[in-house]
């Protein structure tokens, strides 16, 4: 599904229901600030989806609109969970798709952690 970076947030999509609980991920840490889960489908031997727990659709309205001390927050969560992984010193990726153009497929903001392996010269 295409989606635009802004505009309305929509509580249907498939990460608010995994927020909300009502369909099960495979959780890997979680804080004031984040979930983080397996990715469904994954694209390294490590990929793990961090997503914040307020409504956000993208990083464009994310970066527009939360507290400096969420944006604080969501970052360093995903260090801290790098860090438990134990990816520090093989080293891993941090990506996020915004909108349309970068084929963003589920409108609620999401940084993916991969690594756990050699990854091939960005973009992945
Ligand atoms: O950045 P983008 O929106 O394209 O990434 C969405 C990601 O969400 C994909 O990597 C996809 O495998 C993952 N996904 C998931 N569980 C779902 C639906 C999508 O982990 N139920």
């Amino acid at each position: 599904m295409a989606v635009k970076g802004t505009g309305p947030y929509n509580p249907k999509n498939i990460f608010a229901k995994i927020l909300r609980g009502d369909i099960p991920c495979k959780k890997v840490f979680e804080n004031e600030w984040v979930l983080a889960f397996q990715d469904i489908a994954p694209k390294a031997a490590v990929h793990i989806l961090i997503i914040p727990k307020k409504p956000y659709v993208s990083f464009i309205d994310f970066t527009k609109t939360a507290s400096e001390d969420e944006i604080a927050g969501v970052m360093k969560a995903a260090g801290q969970i790098a860090s438990e992984l134990g990816l520090d010193e093989s080293g891993y990726r941090v990506i996020t798709n915004a909108g349309e153009n970068s084929g963003q497929e589920v409108p609620h903001f999401h940084l993916h952690l991969l690594g756990g392996q050699p990854l091939p010269p960005f973009p992945v």
